[in-house]
């Protein structure tokens, strides 16, 4: 199906132009793959260097946060923001605090931000930023020294208008909430300048649950398609963070089972169903690891590395936790075992090798453009009633985010169709996305 001297070309300038970016690569690779075929019937993409264009971020910040722990030393970190493509709105994409963030995990992340935004249906654009710094074991007073820095540099290149960012990986309401301190310090102005903020205080009802809700309405459609609903299904769902949680939840309400959650040391498994109540008071209240879980249920099992939780049997999956943590091996033992459909809440959680076997075994597949972007579209919404000085009730943000998860899908199968790839989502969005920056590209001209 794909042009493979398009790909090809596509893929040198990007490895010549960021070498040493493997998972940006990934991501633009990807890209690539699906949308060759827009490529090759529409001339005018070519012409205007659109994939030229795209895959290069319109602005990039890299900078030094220093700040002080509490023993009173000095600590040095590296800030990033990648402003990536702003062709439909402001720049709009979390912050991610992990010792692993490098510009080139940041850079995958705000290429896959820019098609997500697009498939939304919400006028934003794409960008991502974050930090190499590591709140895990940092007190309060630390990560809000830090936080307090970091905002002083990026201050200046953000705004309600312009960039707007978010949470992630590392990155929740505590965060946001110093990050929002210092900016209105900085520049003595209230205004929806990040997203994920308090409730009373700017925030939005629903955006706490929309990645790990909006993963769940879309599998809801994906499970449709074949014939099937939640009642009974067997999950297994990475990570313990923020989207685990509220997918967890509502996998639960709608009759599934999460039998297995785990964080960066271990998985746990309860045949009897997670309970989330234990869950929440560990890793929101008490910032502890998933292992204490057992402690509570004493029949719940924990087992040390988290990689071996692909290997526990399950109808559905959600990866929640981070990139490339499905790989081949995983998603062979998925296969193996049954599971039917794969829901990617996580960034990237899958190998391009682990895709392949998902396509290969009929095993239905949302790619996390498509399946997380219920984050970021309530983020839109919160920009909305900040913008109006509203605030909706929890149902109708709620509604607002079913009604655009489910544009998200019908955008996903339509292109998917249009295109001879019927079935394939993760084309889908891939070309739904593309097809709706690179128009608008082409409309604003050569900028
Ligand atoms: P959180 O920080 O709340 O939770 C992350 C979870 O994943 C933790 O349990 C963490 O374990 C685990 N994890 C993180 N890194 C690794 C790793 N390298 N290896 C194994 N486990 C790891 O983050 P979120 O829940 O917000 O984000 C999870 C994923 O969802 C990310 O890929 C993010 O980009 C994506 N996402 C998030 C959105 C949001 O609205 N929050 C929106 C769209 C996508 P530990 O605590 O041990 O590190």
């Amino acid at each position: 199906m794909t042009d493979s001297s398009f790909v090809n070309d596509v893929m040198e300038t990007v490895v010549a132009r960021n070498p040493g970016e493997p998972e940006f690569h990934q991501a633009v690779l990807e890209v690539a793959e699906s949308v060759a075929v827009v490529v090759e019937k529409a001339p005018r993409f070519a012409k205007a260097k659109i994939i030229e264009r795209i895959i290069e971020p319109e602005r990039q910040f890299i900078f030094r946060v220093p700040w002080v722990d509490d023993k009173g030393d000095v600590q040095v970190n590296r800030g990033f923001r990648v402003q990536f493509n702003s062709a439909i709105g402001p720049y709009k994409g979390g912050l991610r605090f992990h010792p692993s963030v490098y510009l080139g995990i940041i850079k995958f992340l705000g290429f896959e931000q820019i098609f997500k935004n697009a498939l939304t249906t919400t006028p934003i654009g794409g960008g991502k930023g974050g930090s190499d710094f590591d709140p895990k074991g940092k007190s309060d007073m630390e990560v809000m020294r830090f936080c307090q820095s970091f905002m002083n540099e990026l201050s200046h290149h953000i705004g309600p208008d312009t960039d707007i960012p978010a949470g992630d990986i590392g990155v929740g309401a505590r965060e946001i909430g110093y990050l929002f301190g210092q900016y209105k310090r900085l520049t003595n102005t209230s205004v929806g300048v990040l997203t994920g903020k308090g409730i009373g205080w700017g925030g939005s009802l629903v955006r706490t649950e929309a990645t790990g809700y909006g993963l769940v309405y879309y599998v809801t459609r994906m499970l449709h398609d074949l014939g099937k609903d939640w009642k009974g299904q067997k999950v297994v769902i990475s990570g313990s963070g923020n989207v685990a949680i509220y997918a967890t939840q509502k996998v639960h309400e709608l009759g599934g089972k999460v039998i297995a959650l785990s964080d960066s040391g271990g998985y746990i498994v309860d045949e009897a169903g997670v309970n989330l109540d234990t869950v929440r008071r560990i890793k929101e209240v008490e910032r502890g690891r998933i292992k204490e879980y057992v402690q509570a249920h004493p029949k719940a099992q924990y087992i040390e590395g988290w990689q071996g939780i692909w290997s526990v049997p399950c109808d559905v999956a959600l990866p929640s936790a981070t990139q490339n943590e499905i790989d081949a091996a995983a998603a062979q033992s998925l296969v193996n075992n049954g599971c039917v459909a794969i829901g990617e809440g996580a960034n990237m959680p899958s190998t391009p090798e682990a895709i392949a076997i998902f396509h290969e075994n009929n095993v239905s597949f949302g790619p996390a453009k498509a399946a997380n972007a219920g984050g970021v579209a309530t983020s839109a919404l919160e920009m909305a009633q900040n913008s109006m000085r509203l605030d909706w009730p929890f149902e109708e943000v709620d509604n607002r985010l079913k009604t655009i998860i489910d544009a998200v899908y019908n955008q996903c199968t339509a292109a998917a169709e249009a295109y001879g790839m019927k079935g394939n989502l993760m084309a889908g969005a891939n070309i739904a996305g593309f097809v709706k920056v690179a128009n608008a590209m082409m409309a604003q001209g050569v900028v």
